[in-house]
């Protein structure tokens, strides 16, 4: 008999809730209405969205004009932080603002700031990370100039899971900004926060928020941007002018829905799913560090996501274990799979001063919701045995 896959790799992605797969399904097929048309399919439509739009709202602690639906983190960040920098300059008339943002971000925020940069739009200081995994708080004030204008960082890391100091950066843009007569605009990501962590807009004191709804048992495709009421963002796609002319397309209707109900499901179970998460990690890394020999955990201990774990086995090369595990049937990865198949050095484990030839042993598991501890301790045993096997064959 074929052995039951065991999935580790919540953090790349996370299956969708059968509640959540029901509300969506009549979208796709009886209320499939273009909700800009003004017929009843249309207003059926439109009022699922509006009611997404609201339940959104209600768990970002915001109003629902404040919240954008578009395709995803990677759309979300890319208009929150491209769209933010050419508002910037086209209200100073044409001078660079400076933009501040860590390493160890997601290459969608990444490689927006760079092209801010390459078309001459802002001027980027990318600070480092400490080995715990965490950005200073004096970095940041220390990097923070008369044209710092737009400040992004990400929530929770999504290969070391470590928790970044949202609401205390919050609080010192609000005293900085409270002196100066162009306020800086904050922005997170909060793609791996949404399942764990308080999202509310005021307590992390953010302007821009970006999340995706496949992170949070929700389907892919589908995300939203929270932009603060007096944030001026200049859309980046042009065209019939949906979701208030910054985001124009016709919306993912079902996907909107399916966001909602997962919000929804997410703030209700929160408490919940992170005791059960958390006690399985805990017995997971309790239990690698004991029973493997040469294994180091990556970023800070406490300060981490409930569900991740980050480990580097010495003398073994990650992609190696990462594909004998999938022959004994279990998913983990080597670090996002956005950037999965790149051999290139995983730039967080870079950032937070891994050396290079250390990094090639790393692997990302993250669990979930559906996690059971006889998955774990199966996985662990796998795990053992492609360790040991991959360590004869390197003759360690
Ligand atoms: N930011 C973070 C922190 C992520 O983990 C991801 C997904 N790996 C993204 C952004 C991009 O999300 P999506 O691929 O859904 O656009």
């Amino acid at each position: 008999m074929k052995k039951k896959r065991i999935y580790l790799d919540y953090a790349a992605t996370t299956p969708v809730d059968s509640q959540v797969f029901s509300v969506m399904r009549p979208y796709f097929t009886e209320k499939f209405g273009n909700p800009m048309s003004i017929h009843a399919f249309g207003r059926e439509a439109s009022n699922a969205v509006e009611k997404a739009r609201q339940t959104s709202a209600i768990f970002f602690g915001c109003d629902p004009s404040e919240i954008i639906f578009t395709s995803g983190a990677t759309e979300s960040n890319n208009l929150a932080i491209k769209g933010a920098a050419i508002s910037l300059v086209n209200h100073q008339g044409g001078s660079k603002p400076h933009v501040i943002t860590t390493q160890f971000e997601h290459s969608c925020i990444l490689n927006s700031c760079k092209k801010l940069e390459e078309q001459g739009m802002a001027e980027v200081t990318y600070l480092p990370i400490g080995n715990d995994g965490l950005v200073k708080i004096n970095d940041i004030e220390k990097a923070i100039k008369a044209n710092t204008l737009l400040i992004s960082v990400m929530y929770v890391n999504n290969e070391i899971g470590t928790i970044q100091p949202i609401k205390e950066i919050g609080k010192l843009i609000e005293k900085l900004n409270s002196n100066r007569e162009q306020k800086i605009i904050f922005h997170t990501d909060a793609t791996q926060a949404i399942n764990y962590f308080d999202c509310k807009v005021d307590n992390l004191k953010v302007d821009l928020l970006s999340m995706s709804a496949h992170k949070i048992y929700g389907p892919k495709g589908v995300g939203c941007l929270y932009i603060r009421k007096n944030i001026r963002v200049t859309r980046i796609q042009d065209g019939g002018g949906q979701e208030f002319n910054l985001r124009s397309g016709t919306l993912n209707v079902p996907g909107i829905v399916g966001l909602g109900a997962a919000l929804e499901i997410a703030e209700k179970e929160r408490k919940k799913v992170s005791k059960l998460v958390e006690k399985l990690r805990d017995h997971m890394i309790t239990r690698i560090m004991k029973e493997i020999k040469g294994v180091k955990l990556n970023g800070s201990k406490l300060k981490r996501s409930p569900n991740n774990a980050n480990f580097i086995f010495q003398d073994v090369e990650g992609e190696g274990l990462l594909l004998g595990l999938d022959i004994e049937g279990v998913a983990v990865s080597t670090g996002s799979a956005c950037s999965a198949g790149d051999l290139r050095p995983s730039h967080v484990l870079m950032a937070i001063g891994i050396p290079e030839e250390e990094s090639h042993g790393s692997l990302r598991v993250t669990l979930g919701k559906y996690t059971t501890k006889t998955e774990i301790d199966r996985f662990i045993k796998s795990l053992k045995e492609v360790v040991a096997r991959l360590r004869k064959i390197a003759g360690k």
